[in-house]
């Protein structure tokens, strides 16, 4: 027989455990302990999964979580999209992923070549899987290998252990269509010129109308040029004129109000395209721009010291002839 509380005491007992919970939950909020739960994955959408990374930098503290990485199911498949920093993290996308499903993972996405995404996917070969990814991100890869892991090892230690590169097996072409079937859904990817790197990706899921920007959208984590601010700056029109009900950014919250959040970070970028246009006209120098350009924007970013003066730098490289 089963034993029932009485109603009086059951209503009173779920108000305790609500209060627990909200309690709890805003403790963890708090101290970002809500992001290293058991997989420390949420479901943003029907069938999609995102990992949020921590708003740092990269370092042995937070082992390199920093990039918002996550998994797409479908009926018949899984698509994964970004891997971590390093083949630990990437193990445990794949355990998050068997614990909701074992469905098998066709695919495996990578956005750009960054380590912070790009460095966990070999934790995948064991599922034979497609690594797919823009036409240009195999030789950006090759060419920054030896860096990236030498690099990984320094700040992670013996958490980089295992660690090492996959390469995409297959690359979308600029202006290229190409669409992943999951069975009930349809993933498109878009290739993009230059813009935050030379190889970046996007992935559009048409059943929930998530648009997985990943770098080429920053939410208030300060955003970072390692490709061209004016290549960038372009994109950013093409994208704004898309639709999407949510976009989950590289870096920083989902956002439904993502034209919002674009147009904040095109606000940063047009102060370092002009800034740094006006200090070249009067012949200025690099450290000139660096102590001047886009100061006003430093509250408005995380990590804006760490990040601001090199995009100044690299900005002022590629507008110093044009
Ligand atoms: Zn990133």
């Amino acid at each position: 027989m089963t034993k029932h509380r009485p109603r009086g005491d059951l209503n009173r007992w779920h108000t305790l455990r609500l209060q627990t919970l909200v309690v709890f939950m805003l403790l963890c909020l708090d101290t970002g302990i809500l992001q290293a739960q058991p997989s420390g994955f949420m479901e943003i959408a029907p069938g999609i999964y995102l990992r949020p990374g921590i708003q740092q930098n990269f370092s042995s503290h937070n082992r390199g979580h920093i990039a918002n990485i996550g998994f797409i199911v479908g009926k018949q498949a899984v698509a994964v999209i970004d891997t971590g920093s390093s083949y630990q993290e990437g193990l445990a996308l794949r355990q998050a992923i068997r614990e909701i499903t074992a469905l098998p993972i066709e695919y495996v996405i990578l956005t750009h070549m960054h380590p912070d995404h790009t460095l966990g996917a070999a934790a995948f070969d064991q599922d034979k899987p497609v690594y797919i990814g823009h036409a240009q991100l195999k030789d950006a890869l090759i060419r920054r290998q030896t860096y990236y892991l030498d690099r990984l090892k320094e700040v992670l230690g013996s958490t980089a252990e295992g660690t090492r590169l996959a390469l995409p097996s297959a690359g979308v072409e600029i202006d290229q269509e190409v669409k992943l079937e999951l069975g009930d859904r349809i993933l498109e990817l878009q290739a993009y010129p230059t813009a935050r790197t030379n190889n970046d990706l996007s992935i559009y899921d048409r059943n929930s109308g998530t648009l997985w920007l990943s770098d080429l959208l920053f939410v208030e984590r300060t955003p970072v040029v390692d490709g061209s601010l004016l290549g960038w700056l372009k994109v950013i029109d093409d994208l704004d004129q898309r639709e999407a009900i949510r976009v989950v950014p590289g870096h920083g919250p989902v956002v439904n109000e993502w034209k919002e959040a674009l147009a904040d970070q095109r606000r940063y970028l047009e102060a370092l395209l002009s800034g740094i246009r006006k200090i070249v006209r009067k012949n200025g120098t690099i450290e000139q721009a660096i102590e001047r350009v886009g100061q006003e924007e430093k509250d408005n970013w995380l990590l804006f010291d760490e990040y601001h003066g090199r995009n100044v730098t690299a900005s002022f490289v590629e507008l110093e002839w044009e």
